[in-house]
């Protein structure tokens, strides 16, 4: 009984979240918008999975909340079920810990404002030209880290979208070596790369938090640029 009002709370739920996104601003909302294009919110698969979509947030090394409205993260379905999956694993090795996203498909209007705001800065280079977009822009990467039930994030020896090299995993035996990260911070670093792999991500040498469900070419070549 308790899951079939469940399941019918659901169906509301979900029947109606289209209805109410629509009636924001002028057209779709951003959130509709991602809907529309065939993105999955991984809350309708993996409702445990902790959300906070950083450029919704002033807490941002742009300062500026780019996302507005939209705190939900959407990926590809693809990407999305393979989120579910790391989840899982963290949950069977760690019932204490949960994944905790920072930031999944970002439109390409999103990547405009971004661009907009650090044309010709030394922030330049962070962000990727919407013209070509980024991998998040094909809704097939994923930012993350791994907290705490109650979100508390673990020590991963720099924040997110730190710029420097102490954030890249490819310096982290030198770092250990030269006591700039420690074991535990690497570890945690490691649980990470660990749970994502194993559900089929790709890990990059040069941020700890950012993982693609397919490879960049592929991405590219078989999805549109989310608009
Ligand atoms: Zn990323």
């Amino acid at each position: 009984m308790k899951n079939r009002i469940t399941s019918i709370l659901l169906l509301v739920h979900f029947c109606l979240l289209p209805l109410f996104a629509s009636q924001t601003g002028e057209g779709l909302s951003l959130e509709a918008q991602l809907q529309k294009q065939g993105l999955v919110n991984i809350h309708s698969l993996a409702p445990d999975i902790l959300v906070e979509l950083k450029y919704s947030t002033l807490d941002n090394f742009l300062a500026a909340d780019t996302y507005d409205e939209l705190e939900n993260c959407y990926l590809q379905p693809k990407a999305a079920a393979m989120l579910k999956e790391a989840q899982d694993l963290l949950k069977k090795s760690h019932p204490e810990l949960s994944l905790l996203v920072y930031d999944g498909a970002r439109p390409r209007s999103v990547q405009r404002k971004m661009w907009a705001l650090v044309v010709n800065t030394p922030s330049e280079d962070y962000v990727a030209n919407p013209n070509r977009g980024s991998v998040h822009n094909f809704g097939s990467a994923v930012d993350l880290t791994i907290a705490t039930l109650d979100g508390v994030p673990l020590d991963m020896g720099t924040a997110f979208d730190y710029f420097g090299q102490l954030a890249q995993p490819r310096h982290e035996d030198r770092f250990l070596k030269e006591k700039k990260l420690t074991r535990q911070q690497i570890d945690n670093r490691q649980l990470l790369r660990d749970v994502m792999t194993r559900a089929g991500f790709l890990s990059i040498s040069i941020e700890w938090w950012h993982f693609n469900a397919v490879p960049v070419k592929v991405a590219r070549t078989q999805y549109k640029i989310i608009e």
